[in-house]
């Protein structure tokens, strides 16, 4: 029985290109799901100030989620005045992690911004004084930003890096949707049998290999690589487009409607 969802948020549960954003039957299904104790995560690369603002402002959800997991790495627990607290001392160890990871990496990482010099238009995106990710303007050349950061990464095998679309994040490989998502998973005292996992992307990745969370599903939208990941481990790969194929997915693996007992 599914005791958790797992769910990024971009191309996931809102879509950027579809009216509307979200289809209402995500919020009823998500209202059901956690009336009956499910636990809602939102599992995403976006910061927590921007998280909140995606749930709140951007696309107006009437309900929030019991916990976010953002830049691919922290753990908050949404308290009851509405606030976000950190679980246990995951962030602190991963905060730690990626400090010395960046003071480790800073030689590859000056190669890096020499190397893509060459894309036009693209930007270096700095955080806290270090260099952490870089936004191209088409695929393309992420794609070949990556292939070099692929190659890079055998060097200091310690360093990592989360793709979404345009956008890379560096970070430290211990860190993921996917490890973030078990450390949920062991504060919560749940096995991957009582957990679903949904993404669209590439830093969806991590947490759609069926390790994590036994039931792996994507939305129409995905794209192949995460297909090819939810197919392999035996997940669902639905036709609706972001919510309406996470709504589609619950239904594939019984989660919801809810049936009452
Ligand atoms: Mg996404």
């Amino acid at each position: 029985m599914i005791r958790l969802l797992s769910t990024d948020f971009d191309g996931t549960l809102v879509s950027h290109e579809k009216n509307p954003c979200v289809v209402p039957e995500l919020f009823t299904a998500l209202r059901e799901l956690r009336e009956a104790g499910v636990v809602w995560a939102v599992n995403t690369g976006r910061t927590l100030w921007h998280a909140e603002e995606g749930l709140r402002n951007e696309f107006r959800f009437p309900i929030e989620p019991d916990y976010l997991l953002v830049e691919e790495r922290d753990i908050y627990r949404r308290t009851r005045s509405g606030g976000w607290d950190p679980v246990g001392d995951w962030n602190r160890r991963a905060a730690r992690d990626t400090e010395e990871l960046f003071t480790l990496a800073a030689p590859l990482l000056a190669e890096v911004l020499r190397f893509q010099e060459r894309f036009d238009g693209v930007q270096a995106i700095y955080d806290r004084g270090h260099f952490i990710g870089s936004v191209t303007k088409t695929n393309a050349d992420m794609d070949e930003l990556c292939r070099f950061l692929g190659q890079i990464r055998e060097r200091l095998p310690m360093f990592n890096f989360q793709r979404n679309t345009i956008y890379v994040r560096f970070c430290h490989h211990a860190y993921s949707k996917g490890t973030a998502l078990s450390e949920l998973a062991r504060h919560l005292d749940l096995a991957p049998e009582a957990i679903f996992a949904a993404g669209d992307h590439f830093n969806d990745l991590p947490m759609l290999d069926g390790i994590h969370a036994r039931h792996v599903a994507c939305p129409g939208n995905s794209c192949d690589e995460v297909k090819q990941l939810v197919r392999d481990a035996g997940g669902y790969i639905a036709k609706g487009i972001a919510s309406a194929g996470v709504v589609e997915s619950l239904r594939h693996f019984g989660a919801w409607p809810v049936v009452k007992r």
